[in-house]
């Protein structure tokens, strides 16, 4: 009887510990959603799935008997928390999509792991009982976990080394064909798997299959352009969720299954925003050939640039009434934000009202404006989301780009024959000025000539950014 009642606390410890995990989790992903709240929904998520694994590792049990391998469990938890709090430190913003890219792996070849490990255990139990085939929920499971998670880490392998540069695109009209027919291969195998007859120590079949999910991994991302990367990112990611659901829905582990579909569900809606934002569908990024030199776009060649000096630039600026500061991915190249906020609070002391246009795709990350701009303390009341910057900009004196292209182009606007044509666009030639701050006439991340540097309104401020800012921030403060 005693028996019995302490197993019954100790699961109801787990089940609540699982169901407060679960609540942190949703709770903490509802946080990021704002710049202010996010850093503390990361923690609320973290908290919960750092009590989800201490709670497993004390509760859990198995046939009555508690978790074995503790000490193990503990020195990989702890090797493992050392390499992510290192990699989190010293990685570059910008290079930000690589480890995110690289952790998502590690969570895919886990996923496929557990998979791995539990086929050969799962089919021994079922050749010892005389069944017939291995259909059924766990055999399911494990088979999808270990396809998509191993799809998963290749793909993101993949993916990391084309954003890193140390792979390049590979693009060839028979990839298309391999890979449709490793992607029906993969599903056929699935089923074939499934109705083989149990047999105990048979796990070549589960090999081959495991090695199918890798090559399938490699060959989907490697033809998709190296450009295109955050989304396939994004896509992978959800993978990853999904796999890992397929673990907690195997291990019966609550938390686990919240979590996986938690990362799933988000990483699907991540892609189709940012799909949305670059106004593509999700076919076109893996088919398409967005980014590649030489796309389509026009380019002028009788077109001329003008040029404005520091001085006249800082006195346009301090006789400005309002200003707004589109800031891209040059900016956060440069490292340039605390100097942007620097120029922002010199022009506001001098009573310019200077506010921020946030293109939803910015930089190379969703969010990626926000939390630069967040890492050098600009007040989040200064962040106009795009639609309504664009309202504003016909009673705005001077528009300052600084290290942003595509998200200011035109072509997106008036060129049908435009990659971007049809992205939503922050439309800074309806200010009365614009300023553009980048290091010399090269294409940004859709690899096109933007018309906005030629037009009338425009006037180039070349120069890193950081330099440029330093330079024009002591310019303003001699006037
Ligand atoms: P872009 O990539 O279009 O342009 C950035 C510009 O910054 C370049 O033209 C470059 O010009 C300039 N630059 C680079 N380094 C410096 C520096 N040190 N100082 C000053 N300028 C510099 O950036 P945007 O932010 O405008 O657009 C983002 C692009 O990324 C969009 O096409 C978007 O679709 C894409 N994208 C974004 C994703 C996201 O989630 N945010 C995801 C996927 C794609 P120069 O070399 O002359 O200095």
């Amino acid at each position: 009887m005693e028996t019995i009642q302490t197993f019954t606390s100790e699961l109801s410890i787990l089940e609540i510990s699982y169901l407060v995990a679960s609540v942190l989790f949703i709770l903490g992903l509802k946080k990021l959603s704002h710049p202010a709240t996010a850093r503390s929904g990361n923690l609320w998520a973290a908290a919960g799935m750092g009590a989800a694994i201490l709670f497993t590792i004390l509760f859990h049990q198995k046939d009555g008997q508690p978790i074995g391998n503790v000490i193990w469990i503990v020195v990989a938890l702890a090797i493992g928390s050392f390499m992510g709090w290192y990699a989190s430190i010293k990685v570059k913003m910008t290079a930000m999509p690589q480890m995110v890219s690289i952790f998502n792996g590690m969570g895919g070849a886990c996923a496929a792991l557990i998979s791995m490990m539990e086929f050969p255990k799962m089919q021994d139990h079922l050749a010892q009982t005389g069944a017939a085939h291995m259909l059924g929920g766990e055999g399911i499971a494990i088979l999808l976990g270990l396809m998509i998670g191993g799809v998963s880490f290749a793909g993101s392998m993949i993916a990391f080394g084309k954003l890193d540069g140390r792979i390049g695109d590979f693009k060839h009209p028979i990839l298309r064909i391999i890979n449709l027919t490793f992607l029906v291969g993969l599903f056929v195998a699935l089923v074939l798997i499934l109705f083989m007859k149990p047999e105990a120590g048979n796990n070549l079949p589960i090999y081959l299959f495991a090695v199918a999910a890798l090559i399938y991994g490699v060959t989907f991302v490697m033809p998709i352009g190296g450009a295109d990367m955050p989304v396939v990112i994004s896509l992978l990611n959800s993978f990853t969720g999904v796999a890992a659901a397929m673990g907690g829905f195997l291990y019966g582990n609550q938390a686990m299954l919240t979590g996986g579909i938690l990362v799933g569900s988000s990483g699907t809606i991540l892609t189709i925003l940012m799909c949305r934002a670059m106004n593509r569908s999700l076919l076109n990024v893996i088919i398409g050939a967005f980014g590649v030199a030489g796309a389509a776009g026009t380019e002028d060649g009788d077109k001329t640039v003008k040029e404005i000096s520091l001085s006249d630039a800082a006195v346009l600026l301090s006789y400005s009434q309002k200003i707004f500061i589109v800031p891209g991915y040059g900016l956060a190249v440069a490292q340039a934000q605390h100097l942007c906020h620097e120029l922002d609070n010199l022009l506001a002391s001098k009573g310019v009202e200077v506010k921020y246009a946030i293109h939803p795709v910015a930089g190379r990350m969703p969010g990626h404006m926000n939390v630069l701009l967040a890492e050098a303390d600009v007040p989040y009341e200064k962040l106009v989301e795009m639609e309504d910057a664009n309202n504003e900009m016909s009673n705005t004196d001077v528009v300052i780009v600084i290290g942003a292209n595509d998200v200011v182009n035109p072509a997106a606007e008036d060129d049908p024959s435009s990659p971007i044509y049809g992205m939503p666009i922050i439309k800074a030639l309806d200010a009365k000025n614009v300023i553009v701050m980048k290091r010399s006439m090269a294409a940004g991340y859709a690899a096109i000539p933007n018309n906005l540097f030629y037009h009338q309104k425009n006037r180039m401020l070349f120069g890193d950014a950081k330099a440029t800012l330093q330079k024009l921030v002591a310019e303003i403060k001699s006037l």
